[in-house]
């Protein structure tokens, strides 16, 4: 396992919990952690989505909660999700060419192989995304130890 990895791949899966209040360079520096032992494209592909969700939920949703990660080894599969305060679905939008920003939703949805969202019991909602080897053509991660 490489040094420094929290991830739990070859174990029975399970979620990872990154409670709210960090800031996002710690946030990125989590996830980059939990998935250390993927390969580099599909490490990459997680920490862009995780990026988006958490800046989104900054921009549109009041803040970002609390952050959850999963790790499955077969198919490699990355599940994230992010709760926030907003009952507001996210809005998936065409930006304009010349726009600078709006992209991010785009984003998501293009690296994942599947992505949405659902209301929370209480207040707001849980954003969740899955990163998967099996419905990209990046370089394939090495088998789970
Ligand atoms: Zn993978």
């Amino acid at each position: 396992m490489t040094q420094g990895s929290i991830s739990t791949r070859g174990a029975p899966s399970r979620w990872l919990v990154l409670e709210p209040g960090g800031s996002l360079g710690q946030a990125r520096e989590w996830v980059r952690k939990a998935v250390g032992d993927l390969g580099a494209d599909h490490c990459l592909a997680v920490q862009l989505v995780v990026t988006e969700l958490l800046t989104n939920a900054h921009d549109h949703a009041g803040g970002a909660g609390t952050l959850r990660l999963r790790v499955e080894a077969d198919p490699c599969s990355v599940y994230v999700e992010l709760d926030d305060r907003s009952a507001d679905a996210p809005i998936l939008r065409q930006a304009k060419p010349e726009a600078l920003r709006g992209r991010g939703l785009m984003m998501v949805d293009q690296l994942s192989a599947a992505w949405g969202s659902r209301p929370r019991a209480g207040m707001g909602k849980t954003v969740w995304a899955q990163i998967s080897c099996e419905t990209y053509e990046w370089e394939p991660c090495a088998e789970a130890a």
